[in-house]
């Protein structure tokens, strides 16, 4: 057999693979091999899908609804969306500005595809969730960091903002709650965007991702809110994944501008066509049952936090905010940077999260695939028993480092 390969193109060499799904892949590697792993890594709640939402899956294969759907999604779905969004926030969308997708990621693939011109800038406040820049880069965009301070909150200000507006920029991308640090933008903030936004004629992409997973009264502020003459140049994007635990399922969704959304539904009819019919079925079955589950996993994930963050503090050299929302800490482990223990060089988040991992079995993510060397992201979606051995366990590997 020839062992030639056919060359790649550009875009594949230039992005990298997912470095959450990568460490996820190692840690399931090594327990595999026997290894007594403890799992921090994951992107997704310790909860089952509902069942009512599995069983309307179900109900949709038997009653044979397997074929294709209308590309941007069955239509009571997309009621569902803009009933949701009304009963919750009291905007008024119409179901032909919704786009259901495969997933979250899928509907980010859209916007950056139907917006980006080669050369074009996006703006993406650090610490960012890890496939915002490869999904700009995709589409020929250029991904320009705007820094967020652990000392603010990882709040962000207009002021840092507008120093890296260029004629180029195109738009920007909020995400509150925020995956990794949990942060959520505070009004003033989001008044001082939209400012921006407006005068520059920018596209603000609002990742809502995780607006459901919070620890206080409310929803999370929000831009559309603070300055309702953004809608028209505002794309949101959210879905199922995190807020009814159906990571596997691929539903997500964008609200926005009718222009935008038709020229996302073209994109999408040359890609995926449209997604997984029974699991648009289980997501409208999701979006209009009961929502008690919410309830009761942010009821769960509230003193696992606390458990966390309190533990995480009580190490020397250790400082980690209380997050606002989703179910990850990014706690800041710089001080021990420059330490080492037999062959392990602690230099940046990489070797640390790589020596946690050996030496401690903790699978954790180097917050450099965040875009904050500093950090490391743990995800609190596991049992009590399992946070309170694994933060024993980095304050041990911690301890051996001189
Ligand atoms: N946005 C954020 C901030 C996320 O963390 C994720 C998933 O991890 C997504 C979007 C995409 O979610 P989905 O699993 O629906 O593609």
């Amino acid at each position: 057999m020839s062992s030639k390969k056919i060359m790649l193109a550009d875009r594949v060499v230039q992005i990298a693979p997912s470095p959450t799904l990568a460490v996820n892949a190692k840690a399931k590697a090594l327990r595999a091999s026997g290894a007594d792993i403890l799992n921090f890594s994951v992107g997704e709640a310790d909860f089952q899908t509902p069942p009512h939402v599995c069983a309307a899956g179900k109900k949709a294969i038997d009653d044979g609804r397997t074929r294709y759907t209308p590309v941007p999604g069955i239509l009571g779905l997309r009621v569902a969306v803009c009933t949701a969004f009304e009963n919750d926030r009291g905007w008024v969308f119409e179901p032909e500005q919704v786009q259901v997708s495969c997933g979250g990621k899928q509907g980010l693939y859209n916007i950056f595809q139907a917006v980006l011109n080669p050369g074009d800038e996006v703006l993406i406040p650090a610490p960012y969730w890890v496939s915002y820049p490869p999904m700009v880069e995709l589409a020929g965009g250029v991904a320009v960091f705007v820094p967020l301070k652990e000392e603010n909150g990882f709040d962000l200000d207009g002021e840092t903002l507008s120093q890296y507006i260029t004629p180029r920029t195109r738009g920007i991308i909020l995400n509150s709650p925020s995956n990794p640090t949990g942060a959520i933008f505070s009004s003033k903030a989001l008044e001082q965007v939209a400012e921006l936004a407006l005068k520059n004629n920018l596209l603000v992409v609002s990742d809502d991702m995780y607006e459901k997973i919070i620890y206080g009264e409310g929803l999370p502020p929000h831009i559309l809110d603070a300055v309702p003459e953004i809608r028209s140049q505002l794309i949101i994007l959210n879905g199922v994944s995190k807020s009814f635990s159906m990571t596997g399922w691929r539903i997500g969704y964008s609200v926005g501008p009718r222009y935008l959304i038709d020229a996302m539904n073209k994109i999408q009819s040359q890609s995926t066509s449209n997604p997984a019919a029974p699991s648009q079925y289980a997501a409208l079955a999701a979006l209009t049952g009961p929502d008690d589950f919410i309830r009761r996993m942010n009821e769960s994930f509230l003193p696992r936090r606390q458990c966390i963050v309190d533990s995480l503090n009580s190490i020397e050299g250790v400082s980690c905010l209380l997050p606002g929302g989703a179910f990850y800490v990014f706690p800041n482990f710089s001080a021990y940077y420059g330490k080492s223990h037999e062959e392990a060089v602690i230099t940046d988040s990489v070797t640390l999260a790589d020596y946690l991992l050996d030496e401690a079995k903790v699978a954790t993510v180097p917050g450099a695939a965040f875009g904050a060397d500093n950090y490391i992201r743990i995800s609190f979606a596991a049992s009590m028993d399992v946070l309170k051995r694994g933060v024993k366990r980095i304050e041990r590997a911690l301890s051996l480092l001189k």
